[in-house]
């Protein structure tokens, strides 16, 4: 285990947009690879403008990480153009 557990929740590097959630522990361990559920828009300290495709576990995770302005289910390519940033708790 690494990390602080107390830590705030993070937006991390930008992914490939495949349908799956990007929680990852920290921005260098492997993503989650649980289908994603809901989809975040929303702004996130450092990067502005993100999206984050999250599966139902890592939902908590991302509302504290993003400053949501837009939520709903994910489906594929349901936010063209929109990238799915990593998140990281
Ligand atoms: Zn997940
Ligand atoms: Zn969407």
């Amino acid at each position: 285990m690494t990390g602080d557990p107390w830590s705030i929740p993070m937006v991390g590097l930008p992914s490939e947009d495949d349908g799956s959630c990007k929680f990852a522990p920290t921005p260098s361990d492997p993503t989650c690879s649980k289908p994603a559920v809901i989809h975040i828009l929303g702004r996130a300290k450092g990067w502005g403008n993100v999206s984050l495709a999250t599966c139902v576990e890592h939902a908590g995770i991302a509302f504290l990480a993003v400053d949501i302005s837009r939520m709903h289910s994910y489906s594929p390519n349901c936010c063209p153009g929109v990238r799915d940033e990593k998140q990281a708790g």
